[in-house]
Formats: C-alpha cells, structure tokens, sequence
C-alpha cells in the first residue's frame, strides 16, 4: 500500500538545514492500522505529510499503491489526495457549516451528483452514529463527536487510506476509546488502511497493528506492536 525508501526532508531555517525524517524506510500493507509513535518534534506529522503530497520529500521516494506520490503534481496529485482521508487533533470543521454541510463539501469539491450528494452524506452520518445532528453546528457538538464529523468528511470520496494527526489527543479517555472503537469498526467493515500519528502509547496499544517508534527523525523501533512494546 505505502513505500517509503531512504525518504530524507530538511527544512531550511535560519539556524540552518533541519533534518526532520532521516533517511526513513517504511512499508504499510493494505488493511493495517500502522501508528506512528513520538515525542513531539519527532518528525511524524512530517513523514506523514508527505503520504499525501502536502510535503515533497527532499531525497527518496513513495509510492502508494500503484503510483509514486512524491512525483506527482499539478492534477493527478489533486486526484490522487482525494482518495487519501486526514483527521486531525482540532477537527478542523467549517464553523459557519452545519455537520451534514461539512460532510457535503468534500462531495461538492469532487463533483458528485447533488443526488448523490445526500445519499452519502447520510449514509456516512449513520455509519459514524450522528443520526439527528445533521443540521448542528460543531460549536454545538462535543469533542467526540466533533471528531465524528471529521471522519465521515475524511470517508466521504472513499479513500483508500486514512490518515490521523493526533486524532484523539484532545479528548477525555472515554472519548478517545470511543473514537478508537469507531476507527476499528470502519478498518474491518471497509478494509480501509489506516496510520495514526500519536504520542499516546495506549492509542497504539488499543487498535494498531503495527507500529514505528520515531526519534529525532528517524525510525528506532519497528514492527508488531505486542513484540516492540515487550523488548526492553
Ligand atoms: P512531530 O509531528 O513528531 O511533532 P514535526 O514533523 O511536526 O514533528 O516536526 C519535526 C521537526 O521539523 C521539528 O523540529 C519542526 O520544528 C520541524 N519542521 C516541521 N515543519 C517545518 C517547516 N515547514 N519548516 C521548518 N521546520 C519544520
Ligand atoms: P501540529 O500541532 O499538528 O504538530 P505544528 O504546530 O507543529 O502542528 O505545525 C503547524 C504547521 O507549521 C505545519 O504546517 C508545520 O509543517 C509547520 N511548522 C512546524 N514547525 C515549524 C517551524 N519550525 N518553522 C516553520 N514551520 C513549521
């Protein structure tokens, strides 16, 4: 599904070259559930923005599935990014919009069928149990639900991945258990392949497969999350 070989990316800044993924190589199978564990400034939200285009690395290369993102521009990576899901850590809802609008956008920006439109918007409400919300604000919801929100907005072109950006570190721990359990709910029903980028061991204990430990850019630690957290 994902292929990362000796993937370097440095920022110039005015202290100098910032190396924040350091030669990294990485290999993510269809259906996983792959987390992606630090501390923060590790690099993670970087690797991971590169999977779906919004970085370039600056050497290496990865493809996904049968392209190579890091070469794609212009069209093809716009077309490309609609097949690939984000959450993140603030939501990062429209505001002015109701839920079931914040699910129609990214079907309005793909040009769907109006009819269409609906059908899925609602579908996807029911998929993420918010049956009786579509006309709410965010500002009107809880955290947990905010977050149901983004991952049916995430899930509305069918992507065949998804990613999440610290997707729980907002919330309480019921909550967070409770967004966990809906992501594993859709990895089964859909097969769809998900990475999550967190600094929470128990997220990754909970619903991933696999794991990779990064530091300072690089990866440390790699493999089934029960043999990585039982090594001393
Ligand atoms: P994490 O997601 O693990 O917290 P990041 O990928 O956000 O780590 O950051 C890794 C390092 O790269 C940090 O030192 C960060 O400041 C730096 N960095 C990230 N994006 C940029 C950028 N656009 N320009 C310069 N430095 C950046
Ligand atoms: P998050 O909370 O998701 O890790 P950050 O606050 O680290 O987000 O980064 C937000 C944005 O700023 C990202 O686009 C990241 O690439 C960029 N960024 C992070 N660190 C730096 C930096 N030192 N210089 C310039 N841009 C940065």
């Amino acid at each position: 599904m994902i292929r990362l070989s000796n993937v370097i990316k440095s920022f110039d800044t005015k202290q100098g070259t910032l190396t924040a993924v350091d030669n990294v190589n990485l290999s993510i199978e269809s259906g996983e559930i792959y987390g992606i564990i630090g501390y923060s400034g590790a690099g993670k939200s970087t690797l991971v923005r590169m999977f779906n285009g919004l970085e370039k690395p600056t050497k290496g290369e990865i493809t996904l599935g049968d392209s190579v993102i890091s070469k794609l521009t212009g069209k093809a990576l716009r077309e490309k990014r609609q097949k690939i899901g984000m959450i993140f850590q603030h939501f990062n809802l429209l505001w002015s919009r109701t839920v079931l609008e914040n699910i129609l956008l990214p079907l309005e920006i793909a040009n769907v069928p109006k009819h269409d439109q609906l059908e899925k918007a609602y579908e996807l409400i029911r998929l993420v149990g918010l049956e009786g919300r579509e006309d709410a604000y965010p500002a009107e919801l809880s955290g947990g639900q905010k977050q149901r929100v983004g991952i049916a907005r995430a899930l509305a072109n069918e992507p065949t991945l998804l990613l999440c950006d610290e997707a729980t570190s907002a919330l309480d721990p019921q909550t967070t258990d409770e967004v966990l359990e809906l992501l594993l709910e859709i990895n089964k029903r859909l097969n769809l392949t998900i990475v999550m980028i967190t600094h929470e061991m128990h997220v990754v204990r909970k619903i991933c497969h696999k794991v990779a430990v990064m530091e300072k850019g690089k990866i440390v630690e790699e493999g089934n999350v029960l043999e990585v957290f039982k090594r001393p």
